[in-house]
């Protein structure tokens, strides 16, 4: 194998969530391909990643799979946003939900007239002119004529079995097995080959890494080095548990902040995902599992499951002939929900570059730009939820408000604080959602845009008013999301 060789055997190592977006959105765009997929049922998967953000919808647009059809396969919900609890302070909770707040007017931005507002006592809590947190809050969910910006929360097993269907409907080959010896050409390093424990042989032209955390092509094969983020994000281990939902699913997911961690509560039709990440140098494994279950709600119905991991990224996800998609290629902690997206990007990102006619260093170096890019990006948001907190009741949050941070968040909480400016960077994927989560972490700017004093304060009432009772009286309107579930996505139909 050479670098100039056409690309028609694609090998994709590993089952999980990445391996199967792979193969089904590969076979889909790229139908000529012979794709192979090969899992290993002894391994199995990391067995959690069931909350996502909106672009969730394009991906299964691509596949074809009807949103309605997806949530009832998935055993799904609707998730408008994230409640963050105890992150500011104990007892303070905010959201971030998706959509924009308010709406801007005269060249400034709506948290201008929210920031004066402030001031002048005419209002305080930012998510009030959210439609899509005033929905959450409500517990409903439904069409409107603009409609509702949502992801999804899904059963991630599920999910994998309904894209291996899809991948081998549309011509994937699957084979069982364990790989146990990697081949690589003695000359270009490239791989040529997988060898199965029971002497089995698969050759490839191209082959993605979808082997989870060990990253057994890109990281022990190719030995890519790894960017490590823990000095920023020290939280390394997680501990998933599933129980039983006692009530209607809520449209949101729950994140609760512990002294060094903090929990999820992720509602499905069917159960509820739970889990607490933390870090393990501010909380022992048995004090972590003990404050999971004991704030869980309704009963245990799996075993706690712990899970090691390191924050960060390879330095080169794409490296010769071979593209690390899902955790093999990096891993941020799950607070965005954001490591579903990353493979998406990935994915997309490849059949966009796709190397038909052979490995181009350009389109190499191309892709892993715009890959560390999206990397870099999701980090800095992340960051910004542990620095700008009010906390210092453990040493865990002493330790993340006092921390140094990335130089690129440093400026822009900076200049936010000093003037109220945001400047959405270059194709950025939260934009909206830095403000809300830098308000509701409490930084509030010292300052609002000359613009907003164009209106009278009696003008500036009236506008915030305005929009917020617009907002309610839409979701007034609006089933609940129990009700939207039973009636469009149930399971059970
Ligand atoms: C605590 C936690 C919470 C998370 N929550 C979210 C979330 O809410 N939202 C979100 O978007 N993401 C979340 N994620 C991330 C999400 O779980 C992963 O991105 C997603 O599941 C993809 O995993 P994967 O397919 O890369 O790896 P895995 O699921 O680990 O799959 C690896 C596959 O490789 C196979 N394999 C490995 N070695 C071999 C071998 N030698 N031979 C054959 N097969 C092999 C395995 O059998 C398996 O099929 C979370 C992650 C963690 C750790």
């Amino acid at each position: 194998m050479t670098n100039q060789s056409k690309i028609n055997n694609v090998v994709i190592l590993g089952g999980g969530t990445a391996g199967w977006m792979t193969a089904a959105a590969l076979s889909k765009s790229l139908s000529h391909l012979n794709i192979t997929l090969v899992e290993s049922d002894r391994i199995g998967t990391i067995g959690v990643g069931e909350a996502t953000i909106p672009t969730m919808q394009f991906f299964n647009n691509l596949l074809g799979i009807p949103q309605h059809e997806f949530l009832k396969q998935t055993q799904g919900s609707y998730k408008l946003g994230i409640q963050f609890e105890n992150w500011r302070k104990l007892d303070h909770d905010y959201f971030h939900a998706f959509g924009s707040t308010g709406k801007g007017l005269w060249a400034a931005g709506f948290h201008d007239f929210w920031r004066k507002g402030v001031n002048n006592n005419a209002c305080r809590d930012y998510s009030k002119y959210n439609i899509e947190a005033v929905a959450a809050k409500a517990g409903k969910f439904g069409r409107l004529q603009t409609p509702l910006n949502h992801a999804y929360h899904l059963d991630a097993g599920l999910y994998a079995k309904m894209l291996r269907s899809l991948s081998e409907k549309q011509g994937v080959k699957r084979v069982e097995g364990e790989v146990e010896y990697v081949r690589q050409d003695s000359e270009s390093g490239y791989i040529t080959g997988l060898t199965l424990k029971d002497g089995s042989k698969l050759d490839g032209d191209l082959f993605v890494d979808c082997s989870g955390f060990k990253g057994l092509l890109i990281n022990e094969t190719m030995k890519v080095p790894f960017n490590d983020w823990s000095h920023w994000l020290p939280n390394d281990r997680a501990i998933a548990v599933q129980t039983r939902s006692d009530k209607p699913p809520a449209p949101y997911t729950r994140s609760i902040a512990h002294h060094a961690g903090w929990q999820w509560r992720i509602p499905l039709q069917h159960r509820m995902g739970n889990g607490i990440v933390y870090a393990s140098e501010y909380m022992s494994d048995d004090e972590a599992e003990a404050l999971l279950l004991s704030s869980v709600e309704g009963e245990v119905l799996t075993t706690p499951r712990p899970i090691k991991f390191k924050t960060g990224y390879r330095q080169e996800l794409w490296h010769k002939n071979c593209v690390a998609i899902g955790l093999s290629g990096g891993f941020i902690e799950p607070l965005e929900s954001t490591a579903i997206h990353l493979i998406q990007q990935g994915i997309l990102r490849l059949i966009k570059l796709f190397p038909e006619h052979g490995i181009d260093a350009l389109e190499v170096a191309e892709y892993n730009l715009s890959a560390t890019l999206d990397y870099e990006q999701i980090k800095d948001f992340i960051v910004l939820h542990y620095k700008v907190t009010e906390r210092d009741d453990s040493p865990y949050w002493q330790f993340c408000k006092n921390m140094d941070i990335p130089e690129s968040l440093e400026k822009r909480l900076n200049l936010f604080k000093k003037t109220g400016r945001f400047i959405q960077r270059q194709e950025e994927l939260f934009v909206d959602s830095w403000l809300q989560v830098m308000i509701g972490q409490g930084l509030v700017p010292d300052r609002y845009h000359r613009i907003v004093d164009e209106m009278t304060d009696q003008q500036l009432e009236q506008f915030l008013d305005k929009i917020a009772s617009s907002l309610e009286q839409q979701v007034a309107t609006l089933p609940s999301h129990a009700e939207y579930l039973k009636r469009y996505c149930s399971a059970s139909m």
